[in-house]
């Protein structure tokens, strides 16, 4: 099975054709050696959408061998960066034209609303293709001086090579092109594996590659479950850069596979040192947001409900810790919980829906688990946490005070639309209790004395600190985690050094030796 398959989006009115096969140089293909394949589920109704070709170990192999081909012929140091620049754009016209179609299939698969798709995820997508293809000419190394009479030393960014990349499903399509858009600006060339729960936009998205005119092999897609097409890349002696957004706990699986591969005959400090330079995580948070008594209480009720409920707390930065200060602790709670009551959960292609389902029956098991266990352990449910009768794997905005920083549902990363909030009375004890966790991805705070904004956004441990606001990302402001939550830095500059290798070049035009 490759072929396409045509799915009537009932809500939308529309039918939309998509692609099954892997994406292999350019052509929709079955697997070599499997006829395994993955069950695409719509969370808001449980029913099937359609089957898509799971890869194979094999498969994996053949896709890194297209994207090698492609990196010492069409791509890699063989294109200019204006025709990469060119193509790119290409791509994001392409995604303007099909915006509609795209956040429908994106709301299928994944159950978020299908105007935050459209005018969010793929919004921001296209910009985020744009902004690299903005970087493609600006690439540039330095010239230093070393020996005014004799000598020079150039530097050169060049593409590191095949990059391996692996996505999750919270955001399937910004993820793709979070990754997707440096890459190519850079001139890697690319070997996909889209989450298995999530394959069907990577899978359209492909289409458009080769409609934009990207020469065959420079992007591959291959969905295939983690343990076997993931770990295939992770583990792959020819791919040059992993680049990896998902769990912790996957995260430091890839860093092993990659230190045992291409890595194995080197040094142990040798290749903990290149490892670093060869993979960047992007991994899960437990995120702070803290409120001081100061901020103005309806701003801040209203960027906390968004920091933990937007795309049903899937969100690797979910403000998923709430710290109140005590003087506006029980005002502060009640607007909160109003604002909390306003989300509109249901299924995403309703235009009323603010709040779709969570991704997949696994994910809403575990969302349910963590709230049991809230129960069990002590805290005290303020809004939610009563499941609801019919298909979907809907859950309602869950509140959870009296908590303590023991409590799982304080120190796991839940990945939904569940709230653990805390009180505290003075900035030390908040500042503590924010930092008190293994990750460092996201934290916000909201307050309106100037210093002390100033002084908490510096003491906190975290990747990215949102003051008098909450989960806002731009394509060109650096995201990425300290601690447990990963290594190297997406969107931005910052982007572009994790796709580049920077090559010395010492020049002599005069010195000789005797
Ligand atoms: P996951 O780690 O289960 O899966 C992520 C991807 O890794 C999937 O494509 C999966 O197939 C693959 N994978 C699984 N096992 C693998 C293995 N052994 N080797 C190689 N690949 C493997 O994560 P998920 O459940 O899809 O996503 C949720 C997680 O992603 C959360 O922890 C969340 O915080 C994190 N996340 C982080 C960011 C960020 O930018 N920091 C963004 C989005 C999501």
């Amino acid at each position: 099975m490759a072929q396409p398959v045509e799915i009537s989006i009932a809500a939308a009115s529309r039918k939309v054709t998509v692609p099954t096969g892997l994406f292999i140089n350019n052509e929709f293909v079955p697997s070599v050696d499997s006829n395994e394949l993955i069950q695409c589920i719509n969370p808001a109704t449980e029913e099937v959408i359609c089957s898509v070709v799971a890869g194979s170990v094999a498969d994996i192999d053949r896709a890194v061998a297209a994207a090698r081909a492609a990196y010492n012929t069409t791509w890699g140091k063989n294109v200019g960066p204006l025709e990469r620049a060119r193509l790119l754009h290409r791509l994001a016209d392409l995604m303007e034209r099909d915006r509609d179609t795209l956040a429908e299939l994106e709301s299928l698969n994944n159950g978020k609303p299908v105007r935050v798709a459209r005018d969010f995820d793929i919004g921001d997508s296209i910009g985020c293709l744009r902004y690299y293809a903005g970087w493609a000419d600006k690439i540039t190394g330095q010239t230093i001086e070393v020996d005014n009479k004799t000598k020079l030393a150039f530097t050169r960014h060049d593409p590191i090579g095949v990059c391996g990349q692996i996505i999750p499903w919270n955001y399937p399509i910004n993820m793709w092109a979070w990754k997707v858009a440096p890459a190519l600006a850079c001139g890697c060339t690319i070997v996909m594996k889209p989450s298995e729960i999530t394959p069907l936009t990577a899978l359209k998205l492909s289409e458009l590659i080769v409609e934009a005119g990207f020469p065959p092999g420079v992007v591959n897609t291959v969905p295939s479950l983690g343990s076997v097409g993931g770990a295939a890349l992770a583990a792959h002696p020819d791919v040059d850069k992993v680049a990896f957004t998902g769990s912790t706990v996957t995260g430091r699986k890839i860093m092993e596979a990659a230190a045992k591969s291409n890595l194995k005959k080197a040094s142990p400090e040798r290749a903990l040192l290149a490892i670093l330079e060869q993979v960047s995580l992007e991994l899960g948070g437990k995120s702070p947001h803290i409120v001081f008594a100061s901020a103005d209480l309806e701003q801040a009720a209203n960027w906390a409900a968004l920091g933990i409920l937007y795309n049903t707390g899937q969100d690797c930065t979910a403000g998923s810790r709430l710290f109140v200060q005590d003087t506006v602790y029980d005002k502060f709670i009640s607007i909160l919980v109003s604002k909390a009551k306003e989300i509109v959960v249901g299924n995403g292609f309703d235009e009323k829906t603010s709040g779709g389902p969570v991704v997949s029956k696994m994910q809403y098991d575990k969302v349910w688990s963590y709230i049991e266990s809230g129960k069990q352990e002590g805290a005290k449910v303020i809004l939610g946490g009563q499941k609801r009768a019919g298909k979907g794997f809907f859950v309602d905005p869950t509140i959870f005070t009296d908590v303590r920083p023991d409590m799982k549902i304080v120190r796991d990363e839940i990945f939904g639309p569940v709230l653990a909030v805390a009180k505290f009375s003075t900035e030390e004890e908040a500042v503590k209790l924010a930092n008190d966790t293994s990750y460092g991805l996201g934290a916000g705070l909201h307050s309106k004395d100037a210093d002390q904004c100033m002084r908490v956004s510096s003491a906190l441990e975290a990747g990215t600190v949102w003051v008098n606001q909450y989960n806002l990302l731009y394509n060109n402001v650096p995201f990425g985690g300290k601690k447990q939550s990963g290594i190297g830095r997406e969107l931005g500059s910052y982007a572009l050094e994790e796709y580049t290798s920077v090559k010395a070049v010492h020049w002599n035009f005069g010195e000789k030796l005797d």
